[in-house]
């Protein structure tokens, strides 16, 4: 039975998917001065198993609702951890939530990233600014799968040294954890001696093997647009490149078709693609 005709025919909705569960602010840490990652923790004490690459629909009471990528740890479902940029309304009213407070949780939505994939090959993966968070439950689960992996590199560009999100985390990865971080900066200050440049740029440097490769790519549209031929114009085979796309979305479970690109519904079909379903849907002007 479809969702839409369970609605019709009175089912609760909690069953189709609509019904946010009650979650509380565990705690909340600034990333940056736009960027908070909350930790959350159901009221019924039922935690939130999700996969890599997943995503909630977050609900403040009387503002709104708004997709979040899970930035968290699989292996850790008993702690939802969320990192949302205030820019509008609602991502502004879910960064300014105190620890105590409430929210409303709907998810674990959308496909995940195919780690499996990875296994007994080199796992590249490349992120632009906020787009680190969606990506970081695949460095968790490449730690944890480190000895299945062939290799484990990191591409990271954002706009400046004092953007770079989970500083501590990446810049605290090293060669020790058999994991290699390539971080470009848009914009340098005087204190950066690294990059700087687009993730373009640090891609083939730090490609190994390219037909052994399998990429998972986010961030900003343009960036992945970029990055997706840079990664497969170096050989990467274009079904082993992965991409977490992003459009506004309503519903969140393929009713709505608020999310639609081209001949897919994001919340539905994704958020993750391979490379091939979406490439010549990013070249569309405003698609
Ligand atoms: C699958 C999926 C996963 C997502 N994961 C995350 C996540 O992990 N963290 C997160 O913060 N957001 C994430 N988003 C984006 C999020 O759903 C909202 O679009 C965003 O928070 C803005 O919502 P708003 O209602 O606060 O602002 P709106 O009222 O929609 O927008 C206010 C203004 O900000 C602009 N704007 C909207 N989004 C952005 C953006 N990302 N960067 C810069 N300007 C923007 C709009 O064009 C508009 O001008 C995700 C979206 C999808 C579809």
């Amino acid at each position: 039975m479809s969702a839409l005709s369970q609605l019709d025919r009175g089912v609760a909705p909690i069953e189709t998917g609509m019904l946010p569960r009650p979650f509380v602010v565990r705690s909340r840490r600034e990333e940056l001065a736009d960027c908070v990652t909350l930790e959350l923790a159901a009221l019924d004490g039922e935690p939130l198993a999700f996969e890599a690459g997943q995503f909630t629909m977050l609900y403040v009471h009387g503002i709104g609702e708004v997709a979040i990528s899970i930035s968290g740890d699989t292996a850790k479902p008993d702690s939802l951890i969320q990192t949302v940029r205030a820019v509008g309304a609602v991502s502004q009213a879910i960064c300014g939530l105190a620890e105590g407070a409430r929210v409303g949780v709907r998810g674990p939505l959308g496909n995940s990233w195919p780690v499996e994939r990875a296994v007994g090959k080199h796992l590249m993966i490349v992120a632009g600014g906020l787009g680190l968070a969606p990506v970081r439950p695949i460095i968790y689960w490449a730690l944890a799968n480190r000895d299945r992996l062939k290799s484990v590199d990191i591409v990271y560009g954002t706009r400046a040294p004092d953007q770079i999100l989970f500083a501590r985390q990446l810049l605290g990865l090293s060669a020790a954890d058999g994991v290699r971080v390539g971080i470009t900066v848009d914009l340098a200050d005087q204190d950066w001696s690294g990059q700087v440049g687009v993730v373009t740029d640090l891609i083939p440097s730090m490609l190994r093997d390219p037909d052994e490769t399998v990429a998972m790519v986010c961030g900003p549209e343009i960036m992945m647009r970029f990055s997706g031929q840079a990664l497969v114009g170096a050989g990467v085979p274009a079904e082993e490149t992965f991409l977490s796309m992003e459009r506004n979305m309503k519903c969140g479970i393929g009713w709505c078709g608020h999310c639609q690109l081209g001949p897919h519904l994001i919340c539905r079909d994704g958020p993750v693609f391979a490379y091939p379903a979406v490439r010549d849907l990013m070249s569309v002007w405003e698609l």
